[in-house]
C-alpha cells in the first residue's frame, strides 16, 4: 500500500474534492433537508470518519456499537445522500455477473465466499434499516439479468454455468415472461437471481445517517480541505475544514476516489463517472401503455449494457444507467449532456410506447476501480485507515468492508475479517490510464450492441 509523501506532522492540502451539483434525482425526489449541522470550532474525539457514503456509514455505526464510550465524529463535504451513494441505481446485489467460478475448486471457494460476504453486507444492512424503521423502500426483488442480443444470451449461457459451479439458484425467463414483466418485447432472455435487494438509495444513506448512535456527531457540508498526519498514539490526527477542525488518534478515509486527494493511492485508483437518468413520474394512462411489473430491475447481459428499473414506490418510473467516463478531476457536469443522450437512446429502444415521457433528471457520480478489482482495506499509514474501492458492487462491498474495518480497528478477530485481510490489494494503473479507459470504455460499447 502506498503511503503519503508527507512526514508526520506535516500539513497536507487535500488535492482532490468532490464537486457534486443538485441533479442526483433520487436526493431531490426526497423532502428538502433541515439545514445541515456545520463543523465549527475545534473538537477532539476519539474516531474521525470522512465519508458518509456506504462505507464511512457503515464504520461510523459499527465503531458506535463496539465501543459506546468512544466519541465519534463523521464528516462529509456534501449533504449525505447527494454522494454516490446516493446517487447509485440502488441494486444492493450479492454478486456481479462475473464470477469466475468455472472449473476449479479453489476458483469455486472463493467465488462462494465473495458471494457470502457480500450477503454479510446485505443482512446486516437490512437489519439495520429494519430496526431503525429507515424508509427506503428495502426490498428483496432479487435482480434480473437480461439479453437483448444473441451474443448477450450467450453469456447469460455463461452465467448460468457460473451460477450451477457455485451451486446458486436462480431461474430462466423466456422471452413471452421477460415482455410481461418488463412491458417491452426488447429482451429475448433472462436470469432472475432471487437475493438481491432494491433500494432508494439517497433515502437509505440519509437514513442511515440520521439514526447513527449517540455517542456518534454527524457533520455535513464539511469538507476536509487538510490534514496534520500524527503517529497514529500520542500525536493525534487533525483535519480541518472551513469552519473548524477535529482530532483523533484514529482516521478513518472513506471517501472513494477522492483518497487520492489525501496523499494515498495516486497510483492505484482509476477514477470513473457513470451516469444514471429517471423519468418524471408516469400518469395512469402511460402508466397503462407501459405495462409490465410494477417494480423490477434489470442488468444488462453485457457489463457495458445498460441497467434499468422500473420504480413505483413512491413514485412511478422508469431509471436508466449506463456509459463510463474517466474524470480524474471528478468532473460530473460537462458529459452529462452526453449521458443522458445516451440514456434517452436506451429508454426509447426499450419503450417506444413512452417516447414522449422525458427525463427529469439526469446525473453522474463517482465510482473508483482498480485495475486487478482488488480493494484497499486497512490501514494506511499509523492510525491512518482505509475502505475503498467497491466496483459495481458499493451497497454491499462497502459495507461489509466499513463494518469489517472498524472491527479491525477495535481488535476483533473472525472468518471474514480474516478473508477480508487476505484478499489482494490494488496494482498500479498503467500508464496514460485515461486513453486506456477510454478506448476500452469505447470497444466495450461497441461490442455490447444493443444491450447499451
Ligand atoms: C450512477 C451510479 C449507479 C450505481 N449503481 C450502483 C448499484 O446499483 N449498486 C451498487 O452496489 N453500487 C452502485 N454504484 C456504485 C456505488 O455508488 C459506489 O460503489 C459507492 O457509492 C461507493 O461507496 P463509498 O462509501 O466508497 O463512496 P461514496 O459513496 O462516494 O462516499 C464517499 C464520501 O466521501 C466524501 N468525501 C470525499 N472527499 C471528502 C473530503 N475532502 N471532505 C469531506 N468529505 C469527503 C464524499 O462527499 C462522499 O460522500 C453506482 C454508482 C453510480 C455513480
Amino acid at each position: 500500500m502506498s503511503t503519503t509523501k508527507h512526514s508526520e506532522g506535516d500539513r497536507h492540502r487535500v488535492s482532490l474534492t468532490p464537486t457534486y451539483d443538485q441533479s442526483n434525482g433520487w436526493h431531490e425526489m426526497l423532502p428538502p433537508l433541515a439545514e445541515p449541522t456545520i463543523l465549527t470550532g475545534d473538537t477532539t474525539c476519539d474516531h474521525i470518519v470522512i465519508g458518509g457514503g456506504y462505507s464511512g456509514l457503515a464504520v461510523t455505526r459499527r465503531l458506535a456499537e463496539l465501543d459506546p464510550s468512544a466519541r465519534i465524529v463523521l464528516i462529509d463535504g456534501d449533504r449525505i445522500g447527494n454522494n454516490a451513494a446516493g446517487r447509485s441505481s440502488g441494486f444492493a446485489i450479492d454478486h456481479a455477473h462475473n464470477l469466475r467460478a468455472k472449473g476449479f475448486a479453489d476458483a469455486k471457494k472463493a467465488a462462494q465466499d465473495a458471494i457470502a460476504m457480500n450477503r454479510a453486507g446485505l443482512e446486516w444492512l437490512g437489519d439495520t434499516i429494519a430496526a431503525n424503521n429507515i424508509d427506503c423502500q428495502w426490498v428483496q426483488e432479487g435482480k434480473y439479468h437480461a439479453a437483448a442480443t444473441s451474443r448477450g444470451e450467450r453469456m447469460l449461457g455463461q452465467f448460468a454455468e457460473s451460477l450451477d459451479a457455485v451451486d446458486e439458484d436462480y431461474t430462466l425467463v423466456g422471452a413471452n415472461d421477460c415482455a410481461e414483466i418488463f412491458g417491452t418485447s426488447y429482451y429475448s432472455l433472462a436470469i432472475h437471481a432471487p437475493h438481491s435487494y432494491l433500494v432508494q438509495p439517497a433515502a437509505m444513506v440519509r437514513g442511515l445517517a440520521e439514526t447513527m448512535p449517540a455517542n456518534v456527531a454527524v457533520y455535513e457540508s464539511s469538507m476536509v480541505t487538510s490534514v496534520e498526519y500524527g503517529d497514529g498514539s500520542s500525536r493525534p490526527h487533525t483535519v480541518r475544514t472551513e469552519r473548524g477542525s477535529a482530532s483523533a488518534p484514529s482516521l478513518v478515509l472513506a471517501t472513494n476516489g477522492f483518497t487520492e486527494g489525501f496523499g494515498f493511492l495516486s497510483k492505484q485508483l482509476i477514477p470513473l463517472i457513470t451516469w444514471g437518468s429517471i423519468t418524471r413520474e408516469l400518469t395512469d394512462d402511460e402508466s397503462n401503455r407501459f405495462g409490465g411489473h410494477a417494480s423490477y430491475g434489470i442488468i444488462a447481459a453485457h457489463p457495458a449494457g445498460t441497467s434499468v428499473r422500473r420504480v413505483t414506490t413512491p413514485n412511478n418510473r422508469i431509471l436508466v444507467r449506463n456509459i463510463f467516463s474517466f474524470s480524474k478531476k471528478s468532473d460530473f457536469v460537462s458529459r452529462k449532456s452526453w449521458a443522458a443522450k445516451t440514456h434517452r437512446r436506451a429508454f426509447e429502444r426499450r419503450w417506444p410506447q413512452l417516447i414522449d415521457v422525458p427525463f427529469e433528471h439526469s446525473w453522474g457520480g463517482a465510482l473508483s476501480l482498480s485495475r486487478n478489482g482488488e480493494p484497499v482495506f486497512g490501514e494506511l499509514r499509523p492510525g491512518v485507515f482505509g475502505t475503498v474501492v467497491h466496483n459495481g458492487v458499493g451497497i454491499a462491498r462497502g459495507t461489509i468492508s466499513g463494518k469489517l474495518l472498524a472491527e479491525m480497528i477495535m481488535g476483533e478477530d473472525s472468518e471474514l475479517l480474516r478473508q477480508m485481510k487476505a484478499k489482494g490489494r490494488p496494482d498500479d494503473a498503467l500508464p496514460f490510464q485515461n486513453l486506456g479507459v477510454r478506448i476500452n470504455a469505447r470497444a466495450r460499447r461497441i461490442i455490447a450492441g444493443r444491450e447499451e
